[in-house]
């Protein structure tokens, strides 16, 4: 198949990638020149672990542009994969979308051709990008409007991080269309992946067992609902777990072997049921606010997504509470947050809790410092405001803190020097956002241990120690 992918970021780059690499001629097109130049080059704008690998495995099948012409005339399918980010009333901004159908339109040559929105967008947008494709082509052909073309709908689940392996490995592949051709045609894109067929790259092997993988095939506007559906209900786990976590510190409950033996039961499942301050990321704060969007316009209420987010504010403010609780206030403390990516193994920062916790100490009076193992250029591209706290290692980051804060759970951080930190430090207190760290080795450490489900009550301990003391 000859695919077009439209936005090479972390959606369309990794899907161009796959299917390049399962046999499929692909053109990607980004508006952005400097994305495009450093494509050619041989580099990944992004970081996502094996994708330069699989780049490298298409044998010329994937290539790179900003011209439409040079990938759309001929394409049998045309992927639009660019942002949708919010916009302040909660629905996704659909302005990426239109102006890629628009361009779309304009170097269509009027073959048959299937458009797929693989960005999540809101329920109906099939029929707008549609719209919006056909009126730019009839520009172009003098208002004739031939051609036949059909927009269907396909989301896309993958994790950052985890990108490759999601996406020729997936749970499952959706696709909404309403065209038995475009069916066919989405089909055929898919079938290495439906059928296990492929042999697969070297860095990403597949799973034991796996030798098929279900297609949901379904209309338009379901299709559409499940992106938003899945990522409401994962959003809700999530946030669920922490409503759970802060009940299990006042009952003196382990919150680490409460979500084990809820996770253990099949209808429920061990993902996502790890306690802490929550979610970050591109989708889920936009996804939910949309799906609320969306359900508004047509008068509904979804009180449980609202609560949800409501929930994950507060995990948030909770770092901050504590902290402020157990130093007896932030004023002129100095703390030190590991991790600023949204979670481990990507370098997106979109709303990463480590922006807005690192503001609030900072509006507090704290002086902060910053590490991540790898989003640090990115950040200090997209954060020039908080790039002077940045440090070269966390080795950087202890000495004179009077707390650590472990926002992202990066693999880098799980077995640190902690005895080494600790000394370094003006107060040994680890607040680990991620429930990821050992409690018994971090105290054997030196440290003070505090996460979002210890009470500041078990540091008093600490207070005697000296806390109270060097106030
Ligand atoms: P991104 O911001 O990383 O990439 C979007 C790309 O589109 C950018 O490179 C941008 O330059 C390009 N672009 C914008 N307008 C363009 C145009 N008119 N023509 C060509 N290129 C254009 O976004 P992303 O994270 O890859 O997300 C893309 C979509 O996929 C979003 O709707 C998102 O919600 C969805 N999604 C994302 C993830 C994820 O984990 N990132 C997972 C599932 C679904």
């Amino acid at each position: 198949m000859k695919i077009a992918i439209i936005g090479t970021g972390y959606v369309g780059l990794t899907t161009g990638a796959c299917f390049a690499y399962l046999g499929h001629e692909v053109v990607c097109v980004d508006v952005d020149e400097s994305k495009i130049a450093q494509l050619r080059a041989g580099e990944s704008p992004i970081f996502e672990p094996h994708l330069d690998e699989l780049i490298a495995l298409c044998d010329g099948r994937l290539s790179f542009t900003t011209d439409y012409a040079e990938a759309i005339p001929g394409a049998d399918a045309a992927f639009i994969a660019v942002g949708t980010p919010p916009l302040p009333d909660g629905n996704a901004d659909l302005s990426y979308v239109d102006s890629a159908a628009e361009s779309l339109g304009a170097h269509w040559d009027g073959g048959f051709l299937t458009v797929v929105n693989k960005s999540t967008v809101p329920i109906g947008s099939a029929s707008r990008v549609e719209t919006i494709v056909r009126e730019a082509y009839g520009r172009q052909d003098g208002g004739a409007g031939g051609g036949e073309l059909h927009v269907a709908s396909n989301p896309e689940f993958l994790r950052e991080g985890l990108a490759i392996h999601d996406s020729i490995y997936p749970d499952r592949v959706v696709i909404g269309v309403d065209d038995p051709r475009s069916a066919e045609v989405l089909h055929a894109v898919y079938q290495p992946i439906l059928d296990q067929t492929f042999v697969p790259p070297p860095s990403v092997p597949r799973p034991e067992g796996l030798s098929a993988v279900p297609l949901v095939a379904t209309d338009v506007a379901s299709a559409e609902l499940i992106k938003y559906a899945s990522n409401g209900f994962l959003a809700l786990k999530i946030s669920f777990i922490n409503e759970v976590g802060n009940l299990a510190e006042r009952v003196g409950a382990d919150i680490a072997d409460v979500a084990r033996g809820v996770g253990l039961d099949a209808r429920i499942g061990p993902r996502f049921l790890r306690a802490g301050i929550g979610w970050g990321g591109s989708c889920y704060a936009k996804d939910t606010a949309a799906l609320m969007a969306m359900a508004e316009e047509h008068g509904l209420e979804i009180p449980i997504i609202d609560s949800a987010r409501a929930v994950n504010r507060r995990q948030r403010e909770l770092v901050i509470e504590k902290l402020s609780e157990a130093l007896g206030g932030l004023q002129g403390r100095r703390i030190g947050l590991l991790g600023l990516s949204f979670k481990p193994d990507t370098d997106d920062l979109r709303d990463a809790p480590s922006i807005e916790i690192a503001n609030r100490l900072i509006s507090a009076g704290a002086e902060v410092r910053l590490h991540d193992p790898i989003a640090m250029d990115r950040f200090r591209a997209e954060q020039r405001e908080l790039a002077e706290f940045l440090c070269a290692s966390p080795d950087e980051v202890a000495p004179g803190c009077d707390a650590l804060v472990l926002v992202t759970e990066w693999r880098d951080y799980l077995a640190l020097d902690w005895q080494r930190l600790a000394r370094e430090m003006r107060r040994p207190l680890l607040f680990d956002g991620r429930h990821a760290l050992d409690a018994a080795t971090l105290a054997e450490a030196g440290f003070r241990y505090l996460s979002p489900t210890t009470p500041v009550s078990s540091l008093d301990a600490g207070r005697a120690d000296g806390l109270t003391a060097a106030r």
